[in-house]
């Protein structure tokens, strides 16, 4: 039985998957391009004996099938790899990468899985999982840089550093990797004081399709490779496989409080003609520029509430007691304004307890989400309190009752002084101009309703995007005919021109492809790599016919 449902999933993987035509070498496709079990063999016996390959049949089979399915951060597509490698070393990458690209397969690394675009979960790849092989870490006493492999989470980085005192840049969730996270520039806690994750790398160790490792850095001879993976989208040039990054002194204590606000002041409605929490204080560009870029947060917005939830993050490196008396004077504001409901604060001692204890587990779940950076403007922001008063409307709550799941309208206020002086060239140009990121979460749990949620994406989408013509794409998530971005090659990068440059330079035959990444409007695996074996002998010529002298 257990065989015959993995059977069953399998094929239902295969049938969707199978609808998107490609260049690439897949397995089934007709063409018998895939490679022989001989061939997949010989692969696996030439990897050092800790590595492990898992198969859609064999013995490992219902491994491979937990493996291909394991979506913590999106479920809704759903698609089977052809093989899934965890490498130990270097020369195991080497041996996957140029095996990859003889015969044309596409190859994607894999961190935490969280992706949202399933770019590291795709039909038919080679799934190259990083986490057990490259998950080293050290620390530079002189240059005070972390160096660390492409197999740890930001979980693992911020509790190496706290015992030394130190925080690294990276995203707010523990279990998401820097890895993935970086490839569109990666932000937390310190980004609206020190930037986003990739303004603060300065090294990278990655490697080629044709198996040439590169140290690479901001000054040398690739450094355009180097910025294009910093910010340049995942998957589109080759296979990270190690970051070094700066550090900074940590703070003594971090707090979290966590707050909850009234949208409309004490005892009085939309009707009373009063300003609401955001236009009196949250989307406001005057009273944020008053906060200081130790202090960020994210709001959740609570409808069924009648409320927002802000949890602030404070980061200044001084005593506990003057964080606490800043964050109190916010609270002061804003009783004095009448929209303070209830709040909490919470001391942590290191930046991996904070963000470790502020993630939570990360299920399977099905989900279409947007994101928009909103400009430092007060008109952008004006209109960005217009769709948030609006989803507090008795219209709004009607039309979404009975949804099971979550519709939720976040954002994360991360972005300031830090973000904006940062240099990687390539990511999202809201990244630097960006007062906050919004974004949408459509979330629900059962494939029955697919049809029916999907959807309401496009919906939301047109409310959202008349507010910015930036967005994340790590926070942006498409499927099927939903939530497509035309727009792509300037809503989430800078410089489209510049990667498709270095996209051609580093990866000729355009292997390593995803949707919306660099390559991803260009014929994809144009050519593949001539190996010793396959590689044939150049054609005899005549010798070449001397010019007689007169
Ligand atoms: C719950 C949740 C919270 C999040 N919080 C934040 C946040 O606070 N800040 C933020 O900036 N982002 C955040 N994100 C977005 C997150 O940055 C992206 O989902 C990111 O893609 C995750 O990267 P990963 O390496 O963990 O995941 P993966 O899915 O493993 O990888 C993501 C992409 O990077 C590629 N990749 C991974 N490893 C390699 C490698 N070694 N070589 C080449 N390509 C590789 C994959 O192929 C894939 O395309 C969050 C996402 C989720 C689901």
């Amino acid at each position: 039985m257990a065989q015959l449902a993995r059977s069953l999933a399998l094929a239902a993987l295969l049938a969707f998957a199978g609808l998107s035509a490609a260049e690439h070498c897949l397995p089934n496709d007709g063409t018998g391009c895939w490679p022989s079990q001989a061939e997949v063999t010989k692969l696996v016996d030439s990897l050092s004996s800790e590595a492990e390959v898992l198969l859609p049949t064999g013995p490992n089979a219902d491994l491979y099938m937990s493996y291909a399915t394991d979506t913590p951060g999106n479920s809704i597509k759903p698609s089977a790899p052809g093989l899934i490698v965890f490498p130990m070393n270097e020369g195991d990458v080497r041996k996957v990468v140029t095996f990859a690209a003889k015969y044309k397969i596409r190859l994607v690394g894999k961190c935490s899985g969280h992706d949202q675009l399933q770019r590291s979960n795709g039909y038919g790849v080679i799934q190259l999982v990083m986490t057990r092989g490259f998950r080293n870490i050290s620390y530079n006493e002189t240059d005070h840089t972390i160096t660390f492999g492409a197999g740890n989470a930001h979980k693992d980085t911020y509790a190496f550093l706290a015992e030394k005192k130190r925080f690294a840049v990276g995203g707010t969730w523990a279990y998401v990797c820097p890895a993935g996270c970086l490839s569109n520039g990666c932000y937390g806690f310190f980004t609206k004081e020190f930037g986003t994750g990739a303004d603060n790398v300065v090294g990278l160790r990655f490697m080629l399709f044709n198996g040439t490792t590169l140290n690479l850095d901001a000054t040398g001879p690739h450094r355009d490779l180097f910025w294009a993976i910093l910010g340049g989208g995942a998957s589109s040039y080759g296979v990270l496989l190690g970051i070094t990054a700066k550090t900074y002194p940590a703070p003594d204590t971090f707090i979290i409080m966590k707050v909850f606000l009234s949208i409309w002041p004490a005892n009085m409605t939309a009707a009373d003609g009063a300003p609401s929490v955001f236009t009196r204080f949250l989307t406001n560009l005057t009273w944020y520029q008053t906060v200081p870029p130790h202090i960020s947060w994210q709001l959740d917005n609570q409808p069924d509430e009648q409320r927002v939830l802000l949890q602030i993050s404070h980061t200044g490196r001084m005593a506990a007691e003057a964080s606490y008396a800043e964050l109190t004077d916010l609270i002061d504001e804003w009783t004095e304004g009448g929209y303070y409901i209830a709040h909490g604060p919470e001391f942590y001692t290191d930046v991996a307890d904070f963000a470790v204890k502020n993630s939570g587990p990360s299920p399977p779940i099905r989900r279409v989400s947007q994101s928009i950076y909103v400009d430092a403007d007060q008109e952008a922001l004006d209109k960005v309190a217009g769709l948030w008063e609006m989803l507090y409307s008795e219209d709004f709550k009607s039309r979404l009752s009975g949804l099971d799941g979550a519709f939720q309208f976040w954002a994360q206020y991360r972005y300031g002084p830090g973000s904006a002086a940062g240099k990687a060239p390539h990511v999202a140009r809201g990244m630097r101009t960006a007062m906050m990121e919004i974004a949408h979460e459509n979330v629900w749990m059962k494939q029955a309703d697919d049809m029916d949620r999907a959807p309401l994406s496009n919906q939301v989408k047109e409310l959202m995007e008349p507010l910015g013509n930036s967005s994340y794409q790590n926070h942006c998530s498409s499927w099927a005919s939903y939530n497509v971005y035309e727009d792509y090659k300037t809503r989430f990068y800078q410089n489209w021109e510049g990667l498709t440059a270095v996209k051609k330079k580093y990866d000729p035959c355009n292997l390593y492809v995803v949707q919306y990444g660099p390559g991803w409007d260009l014929p994809k695996a144009t050519c593949s790599l001539s190996t010793p074996s396959t590689k044939r002998p150049p054609p005899k010529r005549s010798p070449p016919r001397r010019h007689l002298q007169a």
